[in-house]
């Protein structure tokens, strides 16, 4: 018995009632740190998405109807239900994903923290009068929910993503169909548990597990989903975007990142050393924002290389649930294989290894934080995600060559970088390419800010004032005469 298995679900919530597949069919959920079976989830397919579908559509108007202070007042619950649950969905969370256990509770914590952040921007959409040109008018806007919104989710962070999509999708009014990662899908499924719980009406959560192509297929091709939020990587974001132009829905895309971390020789070295750890090796390098192209001006280079390799070399690789754990495994075998295929591609075409390198002693999916120094823009990390715990440590001279070597990717997502030159600061602000620019400061995150990636990293922004808006259509008025 788990500490969290009162908050497994192993169906599916479609319409209030928790199902099996038609099928019957399962798929096994694995503890990425010992490969045991922790839990088995239904193989959904088109039927049973087409069922949810139906039921959020119908579940619709009435959800839309409430009072805002009802909908504030559900949203507050699910709010206190996820910190009531933390500890257990946190480690729910490590035992299917495999991130530290404190990694974990921040992500879990940061969950509440957006469902909080949308119950109150609620109470901010506003629309607006416009002055008429014309006498004997009055002319006006009103914003109305969307309608049905369908998630799409990644496995490296399975709360906070969703966090992000139903807690504005039902704070402005929408009801949802949910498709989590088919690696993580217990920290989708408790959304619906504790949605449940909170008093939701049934058919406004529902939640799906199973074959992403068929669960896919009919989201993107239903009429009745007005809305498509996903968070993944980049090409199945385009495959969606293709898909969906059929019924043409909004789309928001929230996909994948190349981020640049540039240390410019007048930075703080202890600072840059601490960012560079926390941004490259967070979730064992599993996510999206973290860095993957790490720049460092020539004359801090060797004194930046030799503290970051001690601190990387020290870094505790432990089972996410471990006391101390600094990072866990990988999330499967081809994670694996693709970070050694990465490796000996960065060391065959001349990279250093400074420390790291291979598999690390513990076994299964777990890899040695590694290092290499002198990266050329010919090797592979240079352009693919690299999404594994490797730094490559590139050299460069001049600012404008820097800037211009962060920004030569297709993606757009998250940049760092750190100086303790003012003007440069600006600069580096003026023309970095990115959604996100952290100057001396990597932990950029909150609720209160728009996440979201330029050119292919993404289309939208999640949090801030602006995350709703996706949410939410805009009518115009005009009542003439007056
Ligand atoms: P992925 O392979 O694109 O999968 C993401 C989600 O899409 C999963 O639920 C997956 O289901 C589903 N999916 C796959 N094929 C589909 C299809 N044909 N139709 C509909 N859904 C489909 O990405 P991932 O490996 O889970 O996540 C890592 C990627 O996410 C990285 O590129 C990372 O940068 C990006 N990411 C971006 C952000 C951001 O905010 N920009 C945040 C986190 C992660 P299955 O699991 O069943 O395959």
């Amino acid at each position: 018995m788990t500490s969290f298995a009162s908050l497994v679900r192993e169906a599916n919530l479609i319409n209030g009632q928790w199902v099996a597949a038609d099928s019957g069919e399962t798929i096994d959920v694995t503890d990425p740190a010992s490969g045991t079976t922790i839990a088995t989830v239904p193989n959904a397919g088109q039927a049973e998405t087409k069922r949810a579908i139906e039921a959020a559509h119908e579940a619709f108007p009435a959800y839309a109807g409430l009072t805002l202070s009802e909908r504030v007042a559900l949203m507050r619950k699910l709010h206190d239900a996820i910190q009531d649950n933390l500890e257990p969905m946190a480690q729910m969370l490590t035992a299917e994903q495999g991130k530290p256990l404190a990694e974990a509770r921040a992500e879990v914590g940061s969950s509440a923290a957006y469902v909080l952040w949308f119950a109150e921007e609620a109470r901010r959409t506003n629309g607006a009068t416009i002055p008429s040109p014309i006498a004997g008018r009055k002319l006006m806007t009103t914003r109305h929910p969307v309608g049905v919104v369908a998630a799409i989710t990644p496995w490296n962070f399975p709360s906070s993503m969703l966090a992000r999509k139903l807690g504005p999708a039902l704070a402005a009014g929408c009801t949802a169909v949910v498709k989590p990662a088919t690696a993580t899908p217990l920290s989708g499924l408790v959304w619906g548990h504790l949605a449940e719980e909170c008093g939701f009406p049934s058919g406004v959560v529902n939640v799906l597990t199973g074959s992403a192509r068929a669960i896919g297929g009919e989201i993107t091709s239903n009429p009745k989903v007005r809305k498509i939020t996903f968070t993944g990587s980049t090409e199945i974001g385009k495959q969606l975007l293709a898909e969906a132009a059929g019924t043409v829905k909004r789309m928001s895309m929230e996909l994948g990142g190349n981020a640049p971390f540039i240390v410019f020789d007048d930075a703080d070295l202890d600072k840059a050393v601490d960012g560079a750890i926390i941004a490259k090796f967070r979730n064992a390098g599993q996510t999206c924002i973290c860095t993957n192209r790490l720049f460092v001006q020539a004359g801090i280079y060797d004194r930046f290389v030799a503290a970051f390799a001690d601190r990387v070399a020290s870094l505790k690789v432990a089972p996410g649930a471990e006391e101390g754990s600094e990072q866990g495994p990988l999330v499967d075998d081809a994670a694996l294989s693709k970070i050694e295929e990465l490796v000996a591609d960065a060391l065959a075409k001349g990279g250093d290894l400074v420390t790291g390198g291979s598999r690390h002693d513990r076994g299964g999916l777990f890899y040695q934080p590694t290092v290499i120094g002198n990266a050329t823009v010919s090797m592979r990390v240079t352009d693919e995600e690299i999404f594994g715990p490797i730094a490559p440590v590139y050299r460069f001279d001049s600012e404008d060559e820097a800037i211009q070597a962060a920004n030569d990717t297709n993606y757009g997502l998250a940049s760092y970088a750190f100086t303790t030159d003012l003007g440069r600061a600006f600069r580096l602000q003026d023309r970095l390419e990115y959604g996100l620019i952290g100057i001396n400061e990597v932990l950029i995150v909150a609720p209160e800010i728009p996440f979201g990636g330029l050119k292919e990293s993404g289309l939208g922004k999640e949090g801030s004032w602006q995350g709703i808006d996706d949410y939410l259509e805009t009518k115009y008025t005009c009542i003439g005469g007056l």
